[in-house]
């Protein structure tokens, strides 16, 4: 099923939690919900599951309002991020539940029930697990049965609200890649809500990236990645460095280096800020360009195959980080206490209307 979201707004009592929101997701497709804690996202899901009313605005699914459909009527099915396993009832049990509560004539038979919780159980790596107790298991082990048990109704909908949220890292990372395995064999349109960059970006096809309400951002991993439509965007997907300087004609002037900003070739001597990747500055040993900017790295360390170099400017009261490869690294032979030059390979350039205040 499809989910049509348009010009949704929602507040709790004066405070604004949703403000006109507007969001298409096509059937089969696994969304995430991305932003900082307090930004929309739970309050989004849950009115996608009927759990909050809607006030002004609409929700349908494949094109059918849902204000007049309850929520037993939705087909959805919800994971929370603490598993609400039966703790009296077998892995079994919890699993058929949803199935052996339904009216006589909707209910399948015994032998029914039995083969779906067999096959769910073989679905979610758990064969075997039938006859334990949710106390018998692992965080990651119940939050799969939860999840078992949230498709064994054969939701058209699925609503994951940080499914993994209380889970340590290594068992996050390893669940994620098995929903995303998941997802690519039963294709159920899933929307989950995470406030982790790493774990939307590795699991989504599309990601919605909310803040204060307001969606800043729709698209790709990469697209929101690589082609950040705001400084929110840019500051909460990875490491940024900023460089604050005045723009004007197509150049951003830092005082000490230019750099060129050919998306505003019509600027007039205003405030802008130049938004650069770790990985999107170069590093050189002489002063090749007007946009190379001097720098004393003060701490380097690697993490795999790159390293990371910390720097403070010469110019300016400000530290730099870059990412290089482990090749460039050697070859360059940089040690601490150097002063060397920087340059943006890539750099987005912002001025202040671009920023929510
Ligand atoms: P988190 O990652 O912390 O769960 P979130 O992005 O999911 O955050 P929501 O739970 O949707 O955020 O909350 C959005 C805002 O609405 C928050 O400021 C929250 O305090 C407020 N809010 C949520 N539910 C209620 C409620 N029932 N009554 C009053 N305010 C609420």
């Amino acid at each position: 099923m499809s989910i049509e979201i348009r010009n949704v707004t929602k507040h709790y009592g004066s405070f604004q939690a949703l403000s006109n929101i507007n969001l298409d997701i096509p059937k089969g497709e696994l969304v995430a919900l991305l932003g900082p804690s307090g930004s929309g996202k739970t309050t989004l899901l849950r009115m996608i599951a009927g759990l909050e009313s809607i006030e002004e605005g609409s929700i349908s699914f494949d094109g059918i309002d849902l204000s007049d459909v309850s929520v037993n009527q939705r087909d959805v099915g919800f994971v929370f991020q603490h598993y609400a396993l039966f703790k009296h009832m077998t892995v079994f049990d919890n699993i058929a539940f949803g199935l052996k509560v339904r009216k006589k004539r909707l209910r399948p038979s015994k032998k029914e029930i039995e083969h779906k919780v067999n096959e769910l159980l073989d679905l979610v790596k758990l064969s075997g697990f039938a006859q334990r107790y949710p106390t018998q298991l692992s965080g990651g082990q119940r939050q799969r049965v939860a999840l078992a048990r949230a498709l064994a109704v054969e939701p058209k909908i699925l609503l994951l609200d940080e499914p993994f949220g209380a889970l340590d890292a290594k068992v996050r990372k390893e669940l994620r890649r098995w929903l995303r395995k998941l997802h690519n064999e039963i294709h159920v349109t899933s929307v989950f809500v995470t406030h982790d960059q790493e774990e939307a970006l590795d699991v989504a096809d599309r990601i919605v990236i909310m803040n204060k309400g307001e969606i800043e951002q729709l698209g790709t991993p990469s697209e929101v990645y690589d082609k950040p439509a705001s400084p929110f965007v840019y500051d909460f997907l990875g490491n940024v460095n900023l460089f604050h300087g005045r723009l004007h004609k197509g150049k951003l002037d830092l005082g000490s280096a230019r750099f060129d900003a050919p998306d505003h070739l019509h600027a007039h001597d205003t405030e802008a800020v130049g938004y650069v990747r770790p990985h999107h500055l170069k590093i050189e040993r002489e002063q090749r360009s007007e946009e190379a900017i001097a720098a004393k790295i003060t701490f380097m360390h690697s993490i795999g195959p790159t390293w990371h170099v910390e720097m403070k400017r010469e110019d300016h009261d400000a530290y730099v980080e870059v990412e290089v490869s482990k090749e460039d690294y050697e070859q360059l032979g940089l040690k601490v206490g150097e002063v060397v030059y920087v340059s943006p390979k890539e750099m987005k350039v912002f001025i202040p209307e671009d920023f929510v205040i």
